[in-house]
């Protein structure tokens, strides 16, 4: 598998360091034939060749069959929405999920599927006088293919999905999104739950949950409190899955703060590097890089986000000699 690898900015290159540690440990424990090539694409990169994703980027990442990216500072528009959207990478998964060692709000352990480039985020914004207009977009065809895609994830799982919309209040959008994604969904369980309650839900009893389906925007906002319910924005990663093409990154920004401090948690982005070996078919990859990750966590080999005292480095390196010893 050809893969693109963008370090980006901040804690970027860091965390991207100690997640290919544990991808090369992960290749040869389990014989998967992996070819990275590192592209330059970010803040820096705009600094330096006067754009943040110069043409040889794009090239590479063209020609790659997966990325995994850092986060991305300022450009991030320019880096991330932009592979999004070039490659259509329609569903963005996000599992919340409570961890060893790391205290959490509540026991969580859900997916979202966030429906990824359409909803207000197409970019369609208007200024007439004293209205500012912004358009909703919800296609038949965007939103069953990311139904299906959340079918995908409820037959490995238990086979629960809710639909998060506010359909009582957008009640031609919303409500087309959620009779799309039912029809989609037929032969499991499928409830259906306004935005608001979801969050409250969240909250009081985010046991209940299992896969959650949701448009754009709500998913946005529903995956940063998840990631918070689950313990902290340092462990939760995401997948950004098209029909060609797929990018890997954690949740999380480029946090400047502690950038080049040797502090940032490199789970996020480990984590997301077992959805990517998920998307390749190898679960059996994919299932030791999650194992490896609670070990080290259990044994509290961490950073100080979650009350350990190891270095990313450290961290990556512990996880990546599980992975080929346990
Ligand atoms: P963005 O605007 O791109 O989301 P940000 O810097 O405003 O970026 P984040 O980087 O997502 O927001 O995170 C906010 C804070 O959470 C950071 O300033 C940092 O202190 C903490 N944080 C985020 N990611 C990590 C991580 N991987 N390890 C440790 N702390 C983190």
């Amino acid at each position: 598998m050809k893969l693109a690898v963008i370090p980006g900015d901040g804690i970027g290159p860091e965390v991207v360091s100690a997640a290919m540690r544990v991808v090369e440990a992960t290749a040869r424990r389990f014989s998967i034939d992996i070819e990275a090539k590192y592209v330059e694409a970010g803040d820096a990169a705009l600094r330096k060749y006067g754009r943040a994703m110069p043409d040889d980027a794009w090239r590479v990442v063209d020609s790659a069959d997966a990325v995994l990216k850092g986060p991305v500072g300022e450009t991030a528009y320019d880096v991330t929405s932009a592979i999004r959207m070039k490659y259509v990478l329609y569903a963005n998964i996000r599992p919340a999920k409570s961890l060893p060692g790391v205290p959490s709000v509540k026991p969580i352990d859900c997916v979202f599927v966030r429906e990824n480039v359409e909803d207000v985020y197409v970019g369609a914004e208007y200024k007439v006088g004293d209205v500012a207009i912004a358009l909703k977009v919800i296609t038949g065809q965007g939103t069953r293919r990311v139904a299906r895609m959340a079918r995908r994830y409820a037959e490995m799982r238990r086979r629960k999905v809710t639909i998060v919309t506010k359909s009582n209040v957008l009640r031609v959008v919303d409500a087309f999104f959620r009779d799309v994604a039912k029809e989609e969904l037929k032969g499991l369980e499928v409830e259906e739950m306004y935005v608001d309650a979801a969050a409250m839900e969240l909250v009081r009893n985010p046991a209940r949950f299992d896969v959650v389906l949701t448009t754009n925007q709500y998913g946005d906002i529903l995956t940063d409190l998840a990631a918070q319910v689950a313990g902290s924005l340092g462990l939760a990663p995401s997948a950004n899955i098209g029909d060609s093409k797929a990018m890997f990154e954690p949740v999380h920004g480029a946090a400047f703060d502690i950038a080049g401090k040797g502090i940032a948690n490199p789970v996020a982005t480990i984590l997301s590097t077992a959805l990517m070996f998920e998307w390749m078919g190898r679960n059996d990859a994919a299932a030791a890089v999650r194992r490896a990750v609670e070990e080290a966590l259990r044994r509290g080999v961490a950073t100080p986000d979650v009350g350990g005292r190891s270095t990313t480095e450290e961290v990556g390196k512990y996880i990546a000699s599980l992975v080929e010893n346990i």
